[in-house]
């Protein structure tokens, strides 16, 4: 990595932020993904000089020329993460130091330059810092902050950019689940996978969410509203979703995972559930699971819940599994105690209703 020292950032203030009464009526209901907080930042990359020009400035739209490396062979990555307001007015972020690492393995393997993880967590600082006003206090609701790099150098030949720009949004989420935590029905895509070995699977980029939406469409089509998909070798195992891992808990209440590898994304939630699951006793078994395991043990009972985790929705019950061929699981079940237990275990850590013993959470502002 070219640099460790902080980079200073400048700051330029919007003037003209939204009205007051314009922004508590989007904090009241922000849906997800649909607003903006009133800042960015933004830092510059080239080979010559590194990073340089860190700055948060008024949210604004991007000049792109039409040949960026980025438009043509998609040499962006991304992350995803929340501010959360506690009680106190304060505002927090879970585990970030894991995403800035996760940045960095993302952008390496898609030849791009590493951003220093400490440069990482002060552009979330900055961001916060000048839209804490953006910041719900609801439970359930955060900013949603999403940072990203993209090859913004202007060449169509087909090599890794020497001019790259990172920046930070903020998006207003409110609660995922707005009338309780209802388990959903996930579709199988049966033919199409969204990694392979070798692969960009383990990387959070864009290519992977665009060879997932394909899939994704044919699931809403079908009345699920997320998509699993299987591995590409046999189109057997289950992977994961397109943007959350997947656990079963077992009858005797142990949880069973796909063990991380090349094709599957390591999610922060994940790691995290693993960690709070046996600390309270359970085992954590990850390895392979088969389609087949999972359609006898929920006939048989072995297997009592599934969930899947994310940072968006956090843990999100699955009641069935679903494709042309089969159904598994039941439409109307109701979200397992284990599920709803270990949402609220992360839920009381990252409001700061609970004592932060791991040392989670990180005070943004
Ligand atoms: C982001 C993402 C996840 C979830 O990761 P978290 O760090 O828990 O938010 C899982 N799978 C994919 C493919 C992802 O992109």
């Amino acid at each position: 990595m070219p640099q460790h020292t902080p980079l200073a950032f400048t700051r330029t203030q919007s003037t003209r932020p939204t009205p007051l009464a314009e922004r508590k009526a989007v904090l009241e209901n922000p849906g997800f993904g649909k607003y903006y907080s009133d800042h960015m930042v933004a830092i510059d990359w080239d080979a010559e000089q590194g990073w340089h020009g860190a700055r948060g400035k008024p949210y604004a739209p991007l000049t792109l020329d039409p040949a960026s490396l980025v438009l043509h062979y998609a040499q962006a990555v991304f992350e995803g993460l929340k501010a959360y307001r506690h009680a106190d007015g304060s505002i927090w972020t879970f585990r970030p130091d894991v995403n800035a690492k996760r940045f960095s393995d993302s952008a390496e393997r898609l030849g791009l330059p590493e951003l220093p993880h400490d440069v990482f967590i002060q552009s979330l600082k900055e961001l916060v810092q000048l839209d804490g006003d953006w910041v719900p206090s609801a439970i359930e609701s955060s900013l949603y902050l999403r940072p990203f790099m993209i090859a913004n150098e202007n060449s169509l030949s087909v090599r890794g950019a020497d001019q790259v720009a990172y920046y930070v949004i903020g998006s207003p989420a409110g609660p995922y689940f707005s009338s309780g935590v209802t388990p959903v029905p996930i579709w199988v895509s049966t033919q199409r996978t969204r990694a392979a070995r070798g692969g960009t699977g383990y990387a959070k980029c864009a290519g992977n969410y665009a060879g997932s939406l394909a899939p994704l469409k044919e699931a809403r089509k079908n009345g699920c509203p997320q998509v699993l998909f299987l591995d590409s070798e046999h189109g057997q195992y289950l992977e994961e979703l397109g943007g959350m891992n997947i656990f079963i808990v077992q009858q005797d209440g142990n949880l069973v995972t796909p063990a991380l590898s090349d094709s599957i994304l390591p999610g922060v939630t994940r790691a995290s559930v693993i960690e709070l699951a046996r600390a309270e006793g359970r085992t954590v078994q990850e390895r392979p699971i088969s389609l087949t395991e999972v359609r006898d043990g929920l006939a048989s009972r072995q297997i009592t819940e599934l969930f899947a985790c994310g940072t968006a929705a956090l843990i999100f019950p699955i009641s069935a599994l679903k494709s042309e061929a089969f159904s598994y699981g039941h439409d109307s079940a109701a979200a397992g105690p284990v599920t709803l237990a270990l949402r609220k275990q992360l839920l009381d850590i990252q409001y700061g209703k609970t004592t932060d013993t791991r040392n989670w959470m990180l005070r943004l502002a």
